[in-house]
């Protein structure tokens, strides 16, 4: 039986992916700097690209940190089922189509559709609820009281490092990180 993820190229997915999540060129998931290198190809992917960010030195791929990584499903295969998603079918006709199982298709439609409504709020909300920048004070991870001690400077969303609060700008497609 030819499936459908059979006909769709490797390579062309990667290519999409790169396109949609770094439209402006490639730039770092965890520091957001665009000074990229390449850094070869996946050992078991040759379509899949790899980098390293010259900036903080993380190691990263065309699908770190976004809904596809770490997946044992080949990308033609997540893009084989988030096309037939949008045809409306349901699990059970996709699991048909692709030659999976229901349960695989459900785990993967499941992880789709969260990957997808993250995306949401940078395109549709906007005024009321500001998502583009995200800013976290370091240290204080499950302590409330330890924040309630410690005012906050309004003027430090802007300072970087340690006890000062990590002040991230979202650049990435977020249905993809
Ligand atoms: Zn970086």
């Amino acid at each position: 039986m030819v499936t459908l993820t059979a006909l769709i190229d490797n390579g062309k997915c990667y290519e999409l992916i790169r396109q949609h999540r770094w439209p402006e060129g490639v730039c770092c998931p965890h520091c957001g700097s665009m000074h990229i290198i390449k850094n070869g190809k996946d050992d078991t992917q040759p379509e899949r690209q790899r980098y390293v960010c010259k900036s903080c030195q993380y190691h990263f791929d065309d699908l770190s940190d976004s809904v596809f990584a770490a997946r044992h499903q080949p990308l033609r295969v997540w893009v084989g089922c988030l096309y037939l998603m949008g045809l409306n079918l349901s699990n059970a006709q996709i699991a048909h189509e692709l030659d999976l199982s229901q349960n695989d298709v459900y785990k993967m439609t499941c992880d789709l559709r969260q990957g997808l409504v993250e995306k949401k709020p940078e395109v549709e909300l906007s005024g009321e609820v500001e998502f583009d920048e995200v800013y976290v004070t370091a240290g204080h991870k499950g302590q409330p009281e330890a924040v309630k001690k410690k005012s906050v400077k309004v003027g430090d969303a802007n300072s970087k490092g340690f006890g000062g609060g990590v002040h991230s700008k979202r650049r990435n497609h977020q249905y993809l990180g």
